[in-house]
């Protein structure tokens, strides 16, 4: 299961795009894939879709795996090894095992 969700900021550890950081601007639910802000930028053709619409190509953002990002911890803005606790009232929480800062 991926630890990071939409909000998170992530930085890239394998690939093409490996030391860029980035929001992470979507995620699929049931797979691990993300999307992340400036990473894996891919050229689209397009369609006009609308009378009018110039078609062409465009650039965005194509997922990628979740296990190829780290999160970065905004305390110590380090990447960061993520852990889980429970806590009664909170629920689940992840926490940099770095400096013990909680994320959520
Ligand atoms: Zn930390």
């Amino acid at each position: 299961m991926s630890r990071v969700k939409v909000g998170d900021e992530v930085v890239v550890i394998s690939g093409k795009d490996r030391g860029k950081r980035g929001k992470i601007i979507k995620k699929l639910p049931r797979e691990d894939r993300i999307m992340v802000e400036g990473v894996n930028v891919v050229k689209r053709h397009v369609r006009p879709t609308r009378r009018g619409q110039a078609s062409g190509i465009v650039e965005g953002e194509a997922l990628i795996h979740a296990s190829k990002v780290m999160l970065i911890c905004s305390r110590c803005g380090k990447r960061a090894r993520m852990g889980i606790k429970t806590l009664k009232k909170e629920g689940r929480l992840r926490f940099c095992k770095k400096c013990g800062e909680v994320i959520d």
